[in-house]
């Protein structure tokens, strides 16, 4: 392939305290926990709003925030679920519980970015950073007024794909031993549909066998291009709506545009074989119809950061706790398999079975693996934090990155005000800011093992 030197001088057009790239669950609960502990914070995303997949992508539910007993995802995440809940009653009268209506999480984010006092800019790319043995010394970013660069003591890489972490030079994981990654799914928003109807069904997520009979029919005759079994389903947002996790798409490499691309284009495909589909055979859909599909196609794996402590599958299992403890979570090892099939979907359940955590259980998270190998001023949080993989797949969900965030956010800040890199920020000092902010961080003796 051939190559060119790319030279442009630009703007120096901000210089924050901090700078967190990607305003998805982790982003947002970054930029506000710094903010909040007194950080100048600069907050960039390449959409058009916050959120990134609890928004963008069309994310239909909430996996748990508690475990039980404890609200695992205290402080920010805590906030987010209440106030969404509020908003939603107020604007439906209607209880979301732990569906995601988009445009109203859209709103709730944007009121604790502002009340925080962070500054945000949409529809602005991180392209590319400098860097000076392992220190990041600017980032630039491309926006509709043209490039410009930032340069901050300390950044935070929310972009979901470990981006700027890979650019600064960490090493980074991605997929299973042989490169296989779980499936994309692009997920739809539906109107029209009589919800009364579809609740009392007996065909509406794989737990149902009469839906997987019918995936099985619908595929014999050639309405539906694959077998998928793994159906996750259509949860009702808001009175009129529901959002759709279904249909996965195989082997799209969110680090490759090409592959990106194609994987939308069949998405697309497969979201209106599935219009068909439900309209024909699902109690409540006859006069669906699919009203949008995500902006950004669901991705559920990517770039593994390397960082100063790999949470691994030995940790969940033992609900390990760590001297240095910035959170606890236990949602279980969501693997979704990388192909179709019976088999591959019994392995999934096990998986996903082996080791969860009960009522009042969970395992710790250590700040060292929110910080990646071979960097000194940059911070990691959201799903491509510091994990094996089955890890990666327990806390990669929406309120696992709401913790990751905030303790980020945090740290960060107290670096600002203590004058101290991200490596000296002493654990007592950030767990005390934590828990005064809402975390959940118990004494270790008070864990449940
Ligand atoms: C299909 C699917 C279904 C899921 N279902 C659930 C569920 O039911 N419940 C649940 O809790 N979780 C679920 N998850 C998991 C969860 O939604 C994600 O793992 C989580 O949102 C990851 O958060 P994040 O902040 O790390 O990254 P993301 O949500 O991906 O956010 C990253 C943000 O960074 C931005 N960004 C990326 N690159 C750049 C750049 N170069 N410059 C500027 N901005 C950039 C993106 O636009 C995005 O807004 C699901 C995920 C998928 C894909």
């Amino acid at each position: 392939m051939n190559t060119l030197d790319f030279k442009r001088r630009i703007p120096v057009k901000y210089t924050p305290d901090l700078c967190v790239v990607g305003a998805g669950p982790a982003g947002v609960a970054a930029a506000v926990s710094a903010a909040r502990t007194g950080a100048r914070t600069l907050l960039l995303e390449a959409q058009s709003f916050p959120g990134g997949m609890s928004t963008a992508a069309l994310v239909p539910i909430f996996m748990p925030f508690t475990d039980g007993h404890h609200f695992l995802a205290g402080g920010i995440g805590e906030t987010i679920y209440r106030r969404l809940r509020q908003c939603c009653i107020d604007r439906y009268d209607f209880d979301c519980h732990e569906a995601i209506p988009a445009e109203l999480l859209k709103l709730v984010y944007d009121q604790m970015i502002e009340e925080a006092g962070v500054q945000v800019l949409y529809r602005t790319e991180w392209i590319g950073c400098e860097t000076h043995d392992g220190t990041i010394t600017a980032a630039v970013f491309t926006s509709p007024g043209g490039l410009f660069a930032v340069e901050a003591p300390f950044f935070i890489d929310c972009t979901g794909d470990a981006r700027l972490a890979f650019e600064a030079g960490a090493a980074v994981e991605l997929g299973d031993d042989d490169g296989k990654l779980m499936p994309a799914t692009l997920c739809s928003l539906w109107c029209g549909v009589d919800w009364q109807a579809f609740e009392e069904s007996d065909a509406r997520s794989h737990a149902d066998p009469k839906l997987l009979e019918l995936i099985h029919l619908a595929y014999s005759r050639g309405e539906l291009s694959r077998e998928d079994l793994h159906h996750t389903g259509i949860f009702r947002t808001t009175p009129e709506t529901g959002a759709g996790n279904i249909s996965h798409v195989f082997q799209v490499d969110p680090t490759d545009v090409e592959s990106l691309t194609a994987g939308l284009i069949e998405a697309r495909r497969t979201v209106v074989e599935y219009e068909r589909f439900y309209r024909k055979y699902i109690a409540g859909f006859q006069s669906a119809e699919v009203a949008s599909t995500g902006a950004l196609l669901g991705i559920r794996e990517s770039r593994r950061v390397a960082g100063e402590y790999q949470l691994n599958l030995e940790d969940y299992c033992n609900r390990a706790s760590f001297f240095d403890e910035i959170g606890r979570y236990n949602f279980p090892v969501d693997i979704h398999p990388s192909d179709t099939g019976k088999e591959t979907l019994e392995k999934h359940r096990r998986m996903f079975d082996r080791g969860s955590c009960g009522p009042g259980e969970s395992y710790g998270i250590p700040y060292r693996s929110l910080l990646p190998k071979n960097t000194t001023n940059l911070l990691v949080a959201g799903r491509c934090i510091s994990t094996d993989r089955s890890v990666m797949a327990s806390i990669r969900v929406i309120p696992g990155c709401y913790i990751t965030g905030m303790a980020a956010g945090t740290a960060a800040a107290l670096c600002v005000k203590a004058k101290c890199t991200l490596r000296e920020l002493k654990p007592i000092t950030l767990r005390a800011k934590l828990r005064e902010h809402g975390a959940y961080l118990p004494e270790q003796s008070e864990v449940k093992q």
